[in-house]
């Protein structure tokens, strides 16, 4: 198996609209990863399929704002997310792969944000994979640095008494924020609340708004 060719196994990892036009640099190193891994017995093709599809489907951001929408509307589990996280969402069924779940919350006058400093460590479970920015050096250092200019650059103005507090994700510990629930939410059924909730808002570059 080659770099250029992605279909010894039926289908392709990387048959995406861009891997129709030229692939970037990071496809083709991907896929020659994997070809070497596989050529080499480190890994099986099934093995690769099995990780792409529950970073695809098993794991992803409808996780966290279930847990999210779970806080918001019982406040005996939301005592219990806050206090171990891991062990919380874990009652959700939501577990594992590696890392430790902690959850900051937002409130009046306190805003979070995560980021990984290192490299792009981050709650895969209950947001799937980092989005590209995340595991850029400009986020990684500006979010730390200046991290009310990086949160108004994603649209978040907060009020300048407003404290922000920037979490750094580990191999060990994995931050997720707990957003504020947005006024005038209070008849929405669950279903209609995890609706509200997108990623950004969990990772702390995005606020929950009203509907
Ligand atoms: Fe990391």
């Amino acid at each position: 198996m080659t770099p250029d060719r992605d279909d010894d196994h039926g289908h392709s990892h990387y048959d995406t609209p861009a891997s129709r036009r030229a692939r970037s640099p990071l496809e083709v190193r991907a896929m020659a990863l994997e070809a070497a891994l596989v050529e080499n017995g480190v890994v099986s093709t099934d093995a690769v399929d099995l990780f792409v599809d529950a970073m695809e489907h098993r794991f992803g951001p409808h996780h966290g704002a279930r847990v999210v929408v779970k806080a918001w509307t019982d406040p005996e589990f939301k005592a219990r997310l806050l206090a171990d996280g891991t062990t919380a969402v874990a009652e959700l069924g939501i577990t594992g792969p590696e890392g430790n779940v902690r959850v900051v919350e937002n409130k009046p006058g306190v805003h979070n944000m995560v980021v990984c400093t290192l490299c792009s460590c981050y709650p895969w479970p209950l947001l799937g994979l980092p989005p590209i920015w995340y595991k850029s050096f400009e986020y990684r250092s500006r979010a730390v640095a200046e991290p009310r200019t990086v949160l108004e650059e994603f649209g978040v103005e907060l009020a300048d008494e407003t404290r922000i507090q920037v979490w750094d994700s580990s191999a060990e510990i994995r931050y997720f924020v707990l957003p504020e629930r947005p006024a005038g939410t209070e008849g929405l059924t669950e279903d209609e609340l995890v609706e509200l909730i997108d990623r950004n808002a969990m990772i702390g570059t995005g606020l929950v708004a009203s509907p």
